[in-house]
């Protein structure tokens, strides 16, 4: 595990924000002059200005004069169609703005539920994959979640999410060119109780430990040993586990005071859980 970006040292003054303010556009960019965003979203980047609408990416909903907020509005309408009915997941994908961890070039596919390329091969889970998981870790809860540890942070979207819906996040990337993008997306966001971690998250992150809920964004052969000793009784871990060389599943574990409960759910594609750090 990284020393070099503890648990609370997320948000330093923010220096290095000028070098990455205008590198994205809003959404959509040609619309920001005549749509004024100040404080429609509490997770709206302040800093993340529109550039001029230089960009050749036309976003699809710009003829039907929409904004971001709207568009987002629409995508949560369509997975509750799907069939994700949790009221806290889908409040939380109605604020985290998307459109502002995929490059530029593909601000105008953020809102469709679709996976995209974040960079070093690897992919941000489409929105309705990533909402069953979050269903599927507050599923039968009456208390607010509390510490959760996420594998596989990638461009910082779901530990976005996490961070709306439990006390603490620690989310942990094994690339360290995606750790940096996603403190870079983060950021702006001021979210102080989620915590990213440059690290192997097959160990897991024991100083963090118990977590209520353990949330995994690759799909490993089998669940690592460190994930289930650092769950909490009354715990559950959402992962996509291989079922056959091919094949991968999402799989959910229950801690009881009994022991572990397991059940496999629908098939799913993710990219592969990997060890160690590069
Ligand atoms: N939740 C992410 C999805 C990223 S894709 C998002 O919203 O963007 C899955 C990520 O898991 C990749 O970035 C990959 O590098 C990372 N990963 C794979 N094995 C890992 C490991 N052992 N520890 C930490 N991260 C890992």
């Amino acid at each position: 595990m990284s020393a070099d970006h503890k648990p609370g040292s997320l948000l330093k003054p923010a220096v290095a924000a000028a070098k990455t303010a205008n590198r994205r556009p809003g959404f959509p960019a040609s619309l920001e002059a005549v749509v004024p965003s100040s404080g429609r979203a509490p997770v709206a980047a302040p800093a993340a200005r529109a550039r001029p609408a230089v960009s050749p990416v036309v976003p699809r909903t710009q003829g039907l004069g929409l904004d971001s907020e709207a568009v987002r509005a629409r995508m949560v309408q369509k997975l509750a169609a799907q069939g994700i009915s949790d009221p806290q997941v889908l409040a939380a994908l109605g604020r985290v703005e998307r459109h502002r961890f995929v490059d530029s070039a593909l601000v105008g596919q953020a809102y469709e539920d679709t996976s995209l390329p974040i960079g070093l091969g690897q992919t941000i889970s489409k929105p309705n994959v990533v909402a069953r998981m979050l269903a599927l870790l507050l599923q039968g809860r009456t208390q607010p979640l509390g510490r959760v540890l996420e594998i596989g942070t990638g461009c910082g979207y779901q530990a976005a999410l996490l961070a709306q819906l439990a006390t603490e996040v620690y989310s942990i990337e094994r690339l360290r060119g995606l750790h940096d993008k996603a403190r870079e997306n983060i950021r702006p966001l001021r979210l102080p109780n989620l915590h990213l971690l440059f690290g192997d998250g097959m160990l897991g992150y024991a100083k963090g430990a118990p977590y209520a809920a353990i949330i995994a964004a690759a799909g490993g052969e089998a669940v690592p040993a460190a994930w289930t000793e650092q769950l909490a009784v009354g715990g559950r871990l959402v992962a996509p586990i291989h079922v056959s060389a091919t094949a991968q599943a999402l799989m959910v574990i229950d801690k009881t005071p009994q022991g572990l409960v397991q059940n496999v759910l629908e098939a799913v594609h993710f990219v592969p859980l990997k060890s160690g750090i590069q």
